[in-house]
């Protein structure tokens, strides 16, 4: 039965063969038989045009470790492991921020990506500039914000970065309870809208186990909004998110079965961008 891992990071390492060999033999180890390494787009130098000029953190104005890879360094790289005989996809993690899609198609028409992931991760900063709600040291402006607000926001960026249909897959749907924060009103009805919104645009969900190393200790998605997106047909990848070698593949049997559970019989498997559903291995197959 296969077993992929579709979002890994190599940025915690270096742009280097040892790293990816480094994620490459954890996946063996942990029963994965492919890995997509989606970094993220901001690590590359070329790429931070699609960001807002304001987004202090992404232009590595508030963070001294910020890495300025290169995007052709990087392909290289996956192509000549590739080339080696690794099972592994050239992929990449952007962030949707709007108003910047004209140039994100444009870097992910000009190279031969496997697979493109799309996450929400920032919201406007309440004076100016950009929050990432999901980053530690950012965490202090939960305290200064409605949660209820935070929550209606991030799920209108996430429909509107389903409906850009730039995107293969949407990266853990619901990080916005990253840290705990729980909304006030039931999530239903978002959940909904994001899992119609992700139909209309064809695209898939990702079951992301990083949900379960959070504070929250949640899978994402939740099982409330995994059951609206299997209701929509919305087809599913099984994911890591692993930043460390040690995480390709944490939690799998676990996820497949809350996939199991929640009706899904299929996940996705993808090249060049081309998706196709494989059975999804039964929880008691392991
Ligand atoms: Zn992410
Ligand atoms: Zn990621």
């Amino acid at each position: 039965m296969r077993r992929p891992d579709y979002h890994t990071h190599l940025e915690n390492y270096a742009l280097d063969r040892d790293s990816l060999l480094r994620m490459a033999e954890a996946a063996v180890a942990a029963g994965v038989d492919e890995i997509a390494v989606t970094e993220h787009a901001h690590n590359f130098l070329q790429c931070r045009d699609t960001y807002p000029p304001d987004n202090d953190w992404v232009h590595g104005r508030d963070r001294p470790d910020r890495r300025n890879w290169d995007l052709e360094a990087y392909l290289r790289l996956l192509e000549a492991a590739r080339a080696e005989g690794l099972r592994v996809l050239v992929a990449v993690e952007w962030d949707y921020c709007p108003g910047y899609e004209a140039r994100l198609e444009r870097w992910i028409r000009s190279y031969p990506w496997d697979l493109v992931l799309g996450g929400v991760h920032w919201l406007p900063g309440r004076t100016g500039g950009w929050w990432g709600f999901d980053i530690p040291e950012q965490r202090t402006e939960w305290e200064h914000r409605d949660v209820d607000r935070v929550y209606g926001d991030y799920f209108r960026l996430l429909c509107e970065a389903a409906s850009t249909g730039l995107f293969d897959v949407l990266a853990h749907p619901d990080v916005v309870k990253v840290f705990g924060h729980l909304p006030r009103q039931d999530p239903a009805e978002w959940y909904e809208q994001a899992a119609e919104a992700m139909a209309r645009a064809g695209i898939c969900a990702e079951i992301n186990t990083a949900g379960w190393r959070k504070p929250v200790g949640e899978l994402y998605p939740a099982p409330a909004f995994l059951q609206a997106l299997y209701r929509q047909g919305v087809p599913i990848v099984i994911s890591s998110d692993a930043h460390w070698a040690e995480h390709v593949g944490f939690g799998f049997p676990e996820a497949e079965r809350a996939a199991y559970s929640a009706g899904y019989r299929t996940r996705c498997v993808f090249q060049a961008r081309r998706r196709l559903e494989i059975p999804l291995s039964r929880p008691d197959e392991g």
